[in-house]
């Protein structure tokens, strides 16, 4: 099976909803909650949605302290 997504840009290999990288079933993606995935998938998921998580906090940290 082949899947091509209209937020993909393939020329800056991006997901243009996300902006950012393309993980297909990740947080936000038109995929989540739509597909079975692998065990490797689900891990770089897991760690994609900490790194966000961990840059949200940052960022709120930094608007705090202006
Ligand atoms: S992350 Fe999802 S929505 Fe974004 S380009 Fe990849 S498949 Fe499409």
């Amino acid at each position: 099976m082949t899947f091509h997504c209209q937020n993909y840009d393939i020329a800056a290999d991006r997901c243009k909803r996300l902006s950012g990288e393309c993980v297909p079933a990740r947080k936000g993606c038109v995929l989540e909650g739509r597909m079975v995935v692998s065990d490797e998938l689900a891990e770089r998921i897991r760690r994609i949605n900490e790194e966000t998580a961990r840059r949200k906090l940052k960022d709120s940290a930094a608007r705090q302290a202006e």
